[in-house]
């Protein structure tokens, strides 16, 4: 049965209870850790300094940052029934 090992595998679905309130249970989530209104905030600014000329540098790295911040994802449990999040380790 070793054809079907990689099938099987991708099959089993995680299910950890809820530590919070024990009657729900966990989902594998993606959320955005990051505001992102500061991301598109950091993003206009830097493209405006960028495109003026002005404190271009800095505005490379804001650009960058708000980038980062519009961009990043953080995997995380999240219960069904009171959405709590959890870190996943
Ligand atoms: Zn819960």
């Amino acid at each position: 049965m070793s054809d079907n090992e990689n099938s099987t595998a991708e099959l089993v679905v995680e299910t950890v209870p809820c530590p919070l309130c024990q009657a729900g249970v966990m989902r594998r989530a993606v959320i955005k850790p990051y505001n992102l209104n500061a991301g598109i905030v950091l993003v206009l600014f830097g493209l405006l300094a960028l495109f003026t000329g002005v404190l271009a540098v800095f505005g490379l790295i804001a650009l960058l940052t708000g980038i980062f911040f519009l961009t990043a994802r953080k995997e995380v449990w999240l219960c069904d029934k009171c959405r709590a999040i959890v870190e996943r380790v």
